[in-house]
Order: structure tokens, then C-alpha cells, then sequence
């Protein structure tokens, strides 16, 4: 079926709650919360802490440093909007803040990227939006 799918790179769907994320996004800013009662980093910013049920403070802007948890290269686009993209890598990277998040690493060849590599956010602008990337230091 993937003559359904569509040709253009897929977008988050932002609610309620994932608004000011998305907005800091667009303005080049990735934001995090930490919960007041316990301390824990709530990623994207939310609420209720997912720890305690505690209520959060406002949202902080990230550092922006990170390093490669661990990271795959995807060979086989997953639809054809991807096709163009492929290879890429697939990277769960540790912020300096704790969270660990699910990016792409790019501005570099996928065979440069090594686990504990360190790297930074950027954006990558998707018409409207900005979708957090890593890219080498
Ligand atoms: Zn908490």
C-alpha cells in the first residue's frame, strides 16, 4: 500500500499540551520541564510529572548539547517521501539534561556517526515547522 503514503515528509501533530513545544521549535528552541516535587526531567515539557504525578515548573530551554546513545542507518526508506533521505541515521542521544531522545543525526555521512559521539540540536525546518535534529559538534 504504499501507494498511499504520502510524498512529503511527515509532520508531528501537535495538541493541547505539545503546542509550546512545537512553537519553541519553530523559534529554535528545544524546551524541557523538570518536575517541582521530584526533579525529574519531563520531555517534551508537560503538566504532570510521568515520575510522581507532581505538577512541573515552567519550561527551560535545552543546552542544545547532547551525545549518541546508540544510532542505526536506515537503508530502506519506510515510504517514498523518505527515498531522497536514505541512508540516514536513527539516533537516540542523551541530553546534557538527561532526557534521551529519538533524532536524526545529520550534516554528516551516516558512517561518521560513532556511538558516544557528542552533538548538538538543530532544526529542521518543515514547512511550517522545525523538527529537533542532531549534527556533529
Ligand atoms: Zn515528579
Amino acid at each position: 500500500m504504499t501507494d498511499s503514503l504520502p510524498a512529503t515528509l511527515p509532520l508531528p501533530t501537535p495538541n493541547a499540551e505539545s503546542r509550546a513545544f512545537w512553537d519553541a521549535c519553530a523559534d529554535g528552541r528545544l524546551t524541557f520541564a523538570r518536575c517541582t516535587a521530584c526533579g525529574s526531567v519531563q520531555f517534551p515539557p508537560q503538566k504532570s510529572c510521568t515520575a510522581c504525578g507532581g505538577v512541573t515548573g515552567e519550561a527551560s530551554e535545552a543546552s542544545g548539547q547532547g551525545t549518541v546513545f546508540t544510532y542505526t542507518i536506515n537503508h530502506r526508506a519506510p515510504g517514498p517521501a523518505f527515498a531522497a533521505r536514505a541512508p540516514y541515521v536513527i539516533a537516540l542521544v542523551d541530553l546534557a539534561e538527561g532526557p534521551r531522545l529519538m533524532m536524526n543525526v545529520i550534516n554528516c555521512a551516516p558512517e561518521d556517526v560513532t556511538i558516544g559521539m557528542t552533538v548538538r540540536i538543530t532544526f529542521e525546518q518543515r514547512g511550517e515547522m522545525a523538527l529537533p535534529q542532531a549534527e556533529p559538534v
